[in-house]
């Protein structure tokens, strides 16, 4: 899954969460399971310059105590092991996390299914955010 899409999914699910603690674990958790669903990775340049912007939004629409940003984190955190393998040219095989390794979802022949899930994250942190600026007025 590319890395944008895992932070902000990592940032959605954060709302549900009481803590930053929490929020982090809980992304990193749902990184698993994105990575198993199919889709299709990009070039690391590409992937930086859409995590930036992911990242981004997240900070715009954050909640008081940044549990939303920590999901974020937390949900990329598992990333680093696939940059590391792209710079060291490893195989897959030898990878640790089962989702990178053996369990990766099958390569997706379009980003439409990544595309609509960003947008419902991002609309679900926008909406979340509109919510809690109206009712501080
Ligand atoms: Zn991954």
């Amino acid at each position: 899954m590319m890395a944008a899409v895992h932070a902000l999914i990592g940032a959605a699910l954060a709302r549900v969460c009481r803590s930053r603690a929490e929020a982090f674990g809980l992304g990193a958790l749902s990184h698993l399971v994105a990575d198993a669903l199919p889709h299709r990775d990009l070039a690391v340049p590409q992937e930086a310059g859409l995590l930036a912007a992911a990242l981004a939004a997240v900070a715009v629409t954050r909640d008081s105590d940044s549990r939303a940003l920590a999901g974020a984190i937390g949900a990329v955190v598992p990333d680093i092991e696939n940059l590391v393998g792209r710079a060291l040219r490893l195989p897959d095989d030898r990878l640790l996390l089962p989702t990178h390794s053996r369990l990766h979802g099958r390569e997706a022949s379009s980003l439409r299914g990544q595309a609509l899930l960003a947008l419902g994250c991002l609309a679900l942190l926008a909406g979340s955010h509109l919510f809690r600026q109206a009712a501080r007025h």
